[in-house]
């Protein structure tokens, strides 16, 4: 017995026999007749995959219920006789304004598998909600008795007695009853305490952590994790709420997530919700808060660890957070005190900052950063990258005397009894270097800041603060002269002001 392995032939992609409908008001038949005529005629010309089929165009009179229908019965024939495969038309209203059966021909037609693809709604009548959205749509054109949202959701009941949309699972919470989605008192109150719990502030990974604590599953056993959780704080269902046209059926006849192609319309007050609008809104506002809060900390935290170092003792340096205040600092000095290490921490802000600087771009992620940067280093006066191609690139540090950017700091010591000087506010807030030693043991007249930052400034010149922090071992204060002890040896001497 001989086996043969049939290599399947390329199915011939037949072309689509393309057709346009146009109706026409008397008002503006003129230009606009032949303009449609010439638009659909190009449109459908110009798509390799279609082939022309002619353009079918009745005149309308406005204000009255007269229509002349003579194209639209020939269209239709035609259609029947096999000679079209696609219509398209201007809009539902076109289409169907005054007629209920137009929109009972589009569901003949769809049974003879010819499409309507109506373009101001963007629906095709063969999509998996088309018709029921044609059927809501077109209720607005019709003068009926029910209002308009009742008919919507008449239409779509009407659908679901015929079974479930495809596409429309009934929700962890919901039961599929043959007709509607009704609650399951038990998930209910899951779902509705998701929402309480996240409402007060609980995260979802907490609130699953909660749940699992108390043995409870989703469907089928599963346990409700985080990824659930936040996927039931977004799901509009839980509103009542259905979306339509979630899939559509693209040109290829190949079913496709609707991603904005075409719009989805939101039926409200479809089943029982079990949250309100409000809360599920607020639901969403934290999540997308949390959402831009914590990828600013990924897009912060996680590049950085590892890679950066300390310009002074070669160690690494980590992150350190207190409250809103985030820095990178010594590990070295965390551990072992300010004495072992004399580096700065650098402020989170100004780290991430230099690397934009140095990568000329407002954002970077890990990958990016890691490819083009291997070591971070924090010297006393500036920020350096060592890039993975060997070049370094320098960044001047930031000293703005905000609050760990003082570049005096831990450097000030009293020239008279050897302590440590302090930085004060004296009197009318002006900024003072005073001695730690109370006023009874140790008279040292204070030191204005301001005469401290001139005399540092005619010393060492413009950025003389990073200067400071990486080249002055310590500055000295006596009553009569300020005395700058460099690291390398030497010391430059400033003469005080008097007063
Ligand atoms: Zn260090
Ligand atoms: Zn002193």
């Amino acid at each position: 017995m001989k086996i043969r392995r049939v290599q399947p032939s390329p199915i011939l992609q037949k072309k689509l026999r393309v057709a346009a409908y146009a109706r026409v008001s008397v008002d503006t038949l003129h230009h606009s007749l032949a303009a449609q005529v010439s638009y659909y005629s190009a449109l459908i010309q110009k798509n390799p995959a279609w082939e022309y089929a002619g353009v079918y165009a009745d005149e309308g009179i406005t204000g009255t219920s007269t229509t002349h229908r003579d194209e639209f019965k020939r269209l239709i024939a035609d259609c029947n006789a096999g000679k079209i495969d696609l219509v398209l038309v201007k809009s539902i209203s076109r289409f169907a304004r005054d007629t209920v059966d137009c929109l009972h021909t589009v569901r003949q037609l769809k049974e003879k598998g010819i499409a309507v693809r109506f373009e101001r709604e963007n629906i095709d009548s063969t999509s998996e909600d088309g018709e029921l959205l044609l059927t809501l749509l077109a209720s607005f054109a019709q003068e009926e008795s029910r209002s308009i949202g009742d008919n919507i959701r008449w239409g779509v009941r009407r659908r679901f007695r015929q079974g479930i949309p495809n596409g429309h699972k009934a929700p962890y919470g919901y039961t599929w009853d043959g007709e509607m989605f009704r609650i399951v008192p038990s998930e209910g109150e899951i779902v509705k305490e998701i929402f309480r719990r996240y409402l007060a502030g609980e995260s979802a990974y907490a609130i699953a952590k909660t749940l699992a604590g108390r043995g409870i599953t989703g469907r089928k056993g599963r346990p409700i994790e985080q990824t659930t959780v936040k996927d039931i704080l977004s799901n509009i269902s839980y509103m009542g709420t259905m979306a339509l046209q979630k899939n559509y059926i693209s040109e290829g006849h190949i079913r496709k997530r609707n991603k904005g192609e075409l719009p989805m319309y939101l039926v409200e007050g479809m089943f029982e919700p079990l949250v309100s609008k409000t809360d599920f809104d607020k639901a969403q506002e934290i999540r997308q808060r949390r959402v831009a809060q914590s990828g600013n900390r990924n897009s912060v935290r996680m590049p950085f660890s590892g890679i950066v170092k300390c310009g002074c003792c070669g160690s690494g340096f980590s992150r350190r957070t207190a409250g809103k205040y985030r820095r990178w600092g010594c590990n070295t000095k965390e551990r072992k005190g300010s004495t072992a290490c004399d580096s700065r921490p650098i402020r989170e802000e100004e780290l991430v900052a230099a690397v934009r600087t140095v990568m000329e771009k407002d954002d970077f992620d890990t990958a990016e950063l890691r490819h083009k940067v291997s070591k971070i280093v924090i010297h006393g006066d500036c920020v350096e990258l060592h890039l993975t191609n060997g070049r370094i690139k320098k960044t001047a540090r930031i000293y703005n005397g905000q609050r760990g950017s003082n570049p005096f700091t831990n450097k000030v010591y009293c020239a008279s009894c050897d302590s440590k000087c302090e930085r004060d506010t004296w009197t009318k807030g002006i900024k003072v270097w005073s001695c730690s030693q109370p006023r009874t043991k140790c008279g040292l007249k204070r030191l204005p800041e301001s005469e401290l930052k001139e005399a540092a400034e005619s010393l060492f010149g413009d950025g003389y603060e990073g200067k400071i922090v990486q080249s002055v071992e310590r500055i000295s204060i006596s009553d009569d002269e300020v005395i700058f002890q460099l690291k390398e040896g030497g010391a430059y001497r400033w003469q005080r002001q008097c007063g």
